[in-house]
């Protein structure tokens, strides 16, 4: 269920059967988002909603409303972009430097560019698409490494810098760019 509020813009309610009470957070997208008991109302949320506006203003980073539809039309581009590049610059790099990974995702995180999960699955976000491909072939490579380094040890460093002399350098100018769309 969406209500449509005034200040808020689009707050999506989600309607969950264990949850006993209310609960607010912000939703990838920037939106509130409400979590009920599956018994309640819309009337209910909204009053819920009008009685936490204190509370929700100073504890939650909600991103503007007028926005929203403009970011979600934002994150849509930019995800067919990836989709049509990440992986197979992914595989690309793989079959260059012999990685054997298990399949790629895309992921929309707030926090971070890519990661490199045990069971060889890499997810690299969709904001690598706005960021100069020097530092988004350093991300893939960075992850490719983990394939054989599941840390950041010493070794790990060593085989990244195999393929990417300049990854100190990368490393750095990554951190003035976030991955949140
Ligand atoms: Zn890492």
């Amino acid at each position: 269920m969406i209500i449509n509020d005034k200040e808020f813009g689009e707050v999506i309610v989600r309607k969950n059967s264990l949850s006993r009470g209310i609960k607010f957070s912000v939703s990838t997208s920037g939106r509130l988002s409400m979590s009920v008991p599956s018994y309640t109302s819309s009337f209910l949320a909204k009053r819920f909603l009008n009685s936490n506006r204190q509370t929700i203003r100073d504890s939650l980073p909600i991103k503007d409303p007028n926005g929203q539809r403009a970011r979600d039309y934002k994150k849509k581009l930019l995800m067919k972009k990836a989709r049509e590049y990440l992986p197979y610059r992914l595989e690309y790099y793989a079959k260059l430097y012999g990685y054997t990974y298990n399949k790629c995702r895309l992921s929309h995180a707030n926090t971070r560019w890519g990661s490199c999960s045990s069971n060889k699955t890499i997810s690299l976000n969709i904001g690598l698409m706005n960021v100069p491909e020097k530092l988004r072939d350093y991300v893939i490579l960075h992850e490719l490494a983990h394939l054989n380094h599941m840390d950041h040890s010493k070794a790990f460093w060593q085989e990244v810098s195999q393929h990417d002399h300049n990854y100190k350098s990368h490393e750095k100018r990554l951190k003035l760019f976030s991955p949140g769309v």
